[in-house]
């Protein structure tokens, strides 16, 4: 039997405008904590690991070349022609990469993807121009309105509206799962209203969803993965339900030519 290596996004991919999807958990070969198909580098694993896993998931989702950034937690957006492609299927993946945390394209060549586990993958795609766009929202991400950030730079670059995106809220960590500090809490609060929370709990997917209704974009055009990541550690990682040291999964967009 063959393993899923990766789901694909079908809110967006019934457009027929875009691949996109988010890598799994299983089927790897990284050992222990990073068991076992951990496509990133940056978290400590063995990178021979990491590129056998690299390949056996270009293989399956027939996504060959990548556009990322080394992510920092930063409000920062990249315009994907701006870096160059790794190649998924070769053993020569040493590049630079820029630091930033949401990448940008119209560019039906650039596959743009962040690396996470916990927290939120925002996924953008303007039907109209089209475009696309993908964002790392963790916390810090998620309050300096990462993802407004990244629609705003779409309309600078390629004339991106809102009222034309589709976004889809990728698994990340849910408020079942997500206490943080009341000092934390009320600076959610402040910026986003009551609905950002329960009891000590954090909600990022509607801290995200709202900055993004905020700036016009229609709330029936966003969808949310029903999975939270700390819940669901047979498919995903969780860098809180997994003390810290895990692997990363891999979300991913690219324009259909
Ligand atoms: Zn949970």
């Amino acid at each position: 039997m063959t393993v899923n290596l990766y789901f694909t996004i079908q809110e967006l991919t019934a457009t027929n405008l875009v691949k996109a999807g988010i890598s799994l958990r299983s089927g790897g070969v990284s050992d222990a904590p990073y068991s076992s198909l951990n496509l990133a580098t940056h978290v400590g694993d063995d990178p021979a690991a990491v590129l056998q896993n690299r390949h056996f998931f270009s293989k399956q989702s027939s996504i060959n070349s990548l556009k990322y950034c080394q992510q920092i937690h930063s409000d920062s957006v990249i315009t994907a022609d701006t870096l160059s492609s790794i190649f998924l299927d070769s053993d020569n993946q040493n590049i630079t990469a820029q630091t930033g945390d949401a990448l940008i394209s119209n560019l039906p060549d650039d596959t743009i993807g962040v690396f996470t586990a916990d927290c939120v993958p925002v996924f953008i795609l303007d039907i109209a121009t089209p475009a696309i766009g993908i964002v790392h929202a963790g916390w810090r991400g998620t309050i300096a309105r990462i993802a407004t950030k990244t629609l705003a730079k779409m309309k600078d670059c390629f004339s991106t509206l809102p009222k034309n995106c589709l976004i889809h809220i990728g698994p990340s960590i849910q408020k079942c799962c997500y206490e943080v500090s009341s000092e934390l809490l009320g600076r959610f609060e402040e910026q986003f209203g009551r609905k950002v929370h329960n009891g000590h709990s954090l909600c990022l997917q509607t801290a995200n969803i709202i900055q993004l209704t905020d700036v016009g974009v229609k709330f029936d055009s966003i969808s949310t993965s029903p999975y939270c990541t700390a819940c669901c550690i047979d498919m995903f990682y969780s860098y809180r339900a997994e003390g810290g040291q895990t692997g990363r999964m891999l979300s991913y967009i690219q324009l259909i030519k």
